[in-house]
């Protein structure tokens, strides 16, 4: 890292403003001196990389995920590193958040949420089909482009989330567990397709409801609901998105529906566009 002229370069990058920040990380504007190119590079503390010596995976999955052309996916162009820091150079994308979307405006209309939740689960299938997992999907972390195509963000980053909800920073001040299957919360292993296609249809729930369906400001509770799925679909629901959202939120993730099959579902279906790849 070097400052001239009062800008921040990192490697070929002019570091600008902040885009935002998560729970793990600072974002920041950056455009490639050489080629003008405008992306988004994500700024993560070494010292907490390397606390549980998850460096390895995260190299790992960061090698994968560069490999990973999907138009639902923020593509990860290249990582570097300091002496304290991270640095993961990636597609900048302009639309905002969804959830920004959905606290602005409310509710979504059944067809609108169904057209994000179909990209949703794209991104989702590719990025299992190439042995990446989230582990931390929720809405902060689906981003729109200029075009109001769906983003999904920080995948190949699940280390770091499994590193955030062993630290316990999920449960304090950077959210609530809202959105992890129970067999995540009861940490006895679990599958990460199933745990993902969980955290789908919550958001899924959340983008037709408005609300979360499981919610309570204590902890305790809280897990209890979701062990349960102990949750209640609104009336505007119709019948097949209510059937659907029940297969999906089963706390039994044996039971609960596989993505193939998922994908085969009649409301799914409707006026769905398989993704279009720019090779
Ligand atoms: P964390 O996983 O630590 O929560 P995120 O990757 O979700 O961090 O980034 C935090 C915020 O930064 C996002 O919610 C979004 O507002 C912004 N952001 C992240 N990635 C990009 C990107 N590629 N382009 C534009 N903004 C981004
Ligand atoms: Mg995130």
């Amino acid at each position: 890292m070097s400052v001239s002229g009062g800008r921040t370069r990192v490697g070929r990058y002019d570091l600008g403003r902040t885009l935002g920040e998560g729970t793990f990380a600072k974002v920041k504007f950056a455009r490639n001196v050489d080629s003008g190119e405008n992306v988004a590079i994500k700024i993560l503390d070494k010292e907490k990389v390397l606390k549980h010596k998850m460096i390895a995976q995260i190299k790992r999955e960061i090698s994968t995920m560069k490999l990973i052309r999907h138009p639902n996916v923020i593509r990860m162009h290249e990582v570097m590193a300091s002496k304290t820091k991270v640095y993961i150079v990636m597609d900048l994308v302009t639309g905002g958040e969804l959830f920004d979307k959905i606290a602005s405006r409310g509710r979504l209309k059944e067809d609108d949420a169904r057209k994000y939740f179909q990209q949703l689960i794209n991104a989702v299938d590719y990025c299992h089909s190439r042995g990446v997992y989230h582990r931390d999907l929720k809405p902060e972390n689906l981003l729109l482009d200029a075009n109001g195509i769906l983003k999904v963000s920080d995948f190949g980053l699940s280390a770091l989330s499994q590193q955030v909800r062993e630290d316990g920073l999920l449960h304090t001040t950077c959210g609530t567990p809202n959105y992890v299957a129970p067999e995540v919360i009861s940490n006895k292993g679990y599958d990460g397709a199933k745990a993902d296609l969980w955290s789908c249809g919550v958001i899924l729930f959340i983008l037709m409801a408005g609300y979360l369906p499981f919610e309570d400001s204590n902890l305790m509770p809280l897990y209890k609901k979701i062990f349960k799925a102990d949750f209640s679909c609104p009336s505007w629901f119709s019948t097949s998105a209510r059937k659907l959202i029940k297969k999906i939120l089963d706390p039994n993730p044996s039971t609960r529906i596989t993505i193939a099959d998922l994908i085969n579902n009649e409301w799914f279906k409707k006026g769905y566009q398989p993704p279009r790849f720019e090779t």
